[in-house]
């Protein structure tokens, strides 16, 4: 029954212009079930976002299709996340990249998505528990890097992070909305894309234990 459910949302999102068959393959290989709370795990395969408890959100297929999509990855590649959550986007993103390192400023969730890796044995995930905004200086630089929660702006510090040919995407709040946006790096300038309208969680600073 899962794999009925979870064709026809890959036909779903092929349809919505999802191209990449690396990316859609990734999203074939990840069971979305066991990165959601019990009482909604019915629901893991529809294209929505469903709540993870800590008033968090798992995001909605389409839009970590989408996003894993526009990062353009390549094996070689060193990723940073911001926003670890369910843990959800950094195993699609594990599939496709060398490595990915992720951040979440809440305790649990960040136990309970390194539970999640261990159980799927994605060795390339390193985890992090802290305020994503202070970047993860150790390991610059990244070739991309993903935010999974609205922000006003992106610091410049984390173009800094990012090397030639590097590309950011983030949901970034304008007014009252928030538009998912792909900066790329070229010789220094920063180009930028609209991708969609989007609804995310907020980044928030600090950490929660
Ligand atoms: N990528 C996630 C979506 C998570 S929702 C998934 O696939 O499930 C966004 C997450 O970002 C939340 O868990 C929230 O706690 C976290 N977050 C918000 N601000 C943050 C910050 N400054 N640093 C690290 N994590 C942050």
């Amino acid at each position: 029954m899962l794999d009925v459910r979870k064709i026809r949302l890959t036909l779903e999102l092929r349809e919505s212009g999802i191209s990449d068959t690396h990316v859609l393959s990734a999203i074939e290989k990840t069971p979305r079930e066991i990165f959601i709370p019990d009482n909604f795990r019915n629901q893991a395969y529809e294209n929505i976002a469903l709540s993870i408890g800590d008033n968090q959100t798992i995001s909605q297929p389409y839009i970590v299709a989408l996003m894993t999509q526009s990062l353009e990855l390549q094996k070689k590649h060193k990723v940073l996340e911001i926003g670890t959550g369910s843990g959800y986007q950094s195993s699609i993103l594990s599939l496709l990249a060398r490595r990915v390192y992720t951040i979440e400023r809440i305790k649990s969730l960040h136990v309970k998505a390194e539970t999640n890796f261990k159980e799927l044995k994605l060795t390339n995930i390193v985890t992090k528990h802290a305020d994503g905004n202070l970047g993860w200086k150790e390991q610059i630089p990244f070739d991309r890097i993903i935010f999974t929660a609205a922000i006003n702006k992106i610091s410049n510090n984390f173009f800094d992070h990012i090397a030639d040919n590097g590309i950011i995407v983030a949901p970034i709040v304008s007014s009252s909305k928030q538009i998912l946006k792909k900066f790329t790096k070229k010789n220094d300038a920063i180009l930028t894309e609209v991708l969609a309208e989007v609804l995310f969680v907020p980044n928030l600073k600090g950490v929660i234990n």
